[in-house]
């Protein structure tokens, strides 16, 4: 059996994995492989399947499985699973990070000291302390965030339309009402037909004038220009994002924007998620393997 690992995962997966096959990095031998292993990076389009003949089992290491072409995997009989529940704390550390470095004024006081600047006086912060984040899509990873936000005296309200009720949160039926009366907005619901261009210009309308968005869930919920143009209105204050159209970004208006905090889609990549995403794929190929 091999297994072929096919984007970035921690160091010592291969030779974890060895006692169930042969364990490649080598791209070029997909057409052998009969596990492939993914996060983001590898599409697992109608092409790729095609060119995988042997693909029995596509591992996703993290949660959004929008990379995977799951009804043509299903129709050619191919088990994908997620490791879903790894990467929660990771990427709500990640959210908490951006929201706390903007109203801190954080890449700016980095950025002007290295310019031998002394903006003691022009560099005035504010607290997240009594202030409203606002979650939309409160899962897992929202779950997290809204419990760090509570543990930092913010008020965290909730729209999710499938979550009744939740313990660090009060929920509240329309996103409209979240918008309304948050100070910080975080995005961490999936990219679906719904969710697809959310944050646009009619719904920035909807957010109190100075407020701060974060993204790091999906990129296409968002409209890029839409959010640009609120940034140079001063509607938002900031936007910390993680996630891009494409990665790398190519030609993203959000660039150039002002009081934008970007990182490189890092959400999961601590030491410590790698090593639970590990832990999770090998138990699945245990179980795979265990079945054959
Ligand atoms: P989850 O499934 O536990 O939570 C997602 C929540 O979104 C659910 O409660 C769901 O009911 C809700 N939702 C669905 N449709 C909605 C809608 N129309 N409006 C509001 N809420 C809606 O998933 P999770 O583990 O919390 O992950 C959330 C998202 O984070 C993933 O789908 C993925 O896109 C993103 N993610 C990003 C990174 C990164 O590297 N930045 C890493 C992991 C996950």
């Amino acid at each position: 059996m091999l297994i072929l690992i096919s984007d970035a995962f921690d160091p010592g997966l291969p030779k974890k994995l060895s006692r169930y096959g042969e364990v490649t990095e080598d791209k070029s031998r997909l057409a052998e492989a009969e596990i492939v292993l993914i996060r983001s990076k590898t599409k697992v389009t109608k092409e790729y399947i095609d060119s995988a003949p042997k693909m029995k089992l596509v591992i996703r290491g993290g949660v959004g499985l929008d990379n995977v072409d799951q009804a043509y995997a299903k129709q050619k009989g191919i088990i994908v699973y997620n490791t879903a529940e790894a990467s929660s704390i990771a990427v709500a550390e990640l959210a908490f990070a951006l929201m706390i470095a903007m109203p801190n004024r954080l890449t700016e006081a980095n950025q002007s000291m290295h310019e031998g600047k002394w903006l003691k006086k022009e560099l005035k912060r504010t607290e997240l302390y009594e202030k409203t984040l606002g979650i939309l899509g409160i899962g897992r990873i929202g779950t997290e965030l809204a419990k760090r936000a509570v543990a930092f005296g913010m008020k965290v309200v909730a729209y999710d339309p499938f979550v009744k009720s939740n313990p660090f949160a009060q929920m509240k039926p329309s996103i409209k009402e979240v918008l309304n009366v948050s100070d910080y907005i975080s995005l961490h619901m999936p990219l679906t037909d719904e969710t697809r261009g959310m944050i646009n210009k009619e719904t920035l309308k909807e957010f109190k004038n100075g407020a701060y968005l974060i993204n790091t869930g999906r990129a296409k919920s968002i409209i890029e220009e839409d959010v640009v143009g609120a940034l140079k209105s001063g509607k938002l204050a900031g936007y910390g994002n993680d996630v891009w159209y494409s990665d790398p970004p190519e030609n993203s208006p959000l660039m150039n924007a002002p009081n934008v905090v970007m990182a490189p889609h890092i959400g999961a990549s601590t030491n410590e998620n790698l090593l639970r995403i590990g832990e999770i794929v090998d138990k699945l190929i245990g179980e795979y393997a265990g079945k054959k």
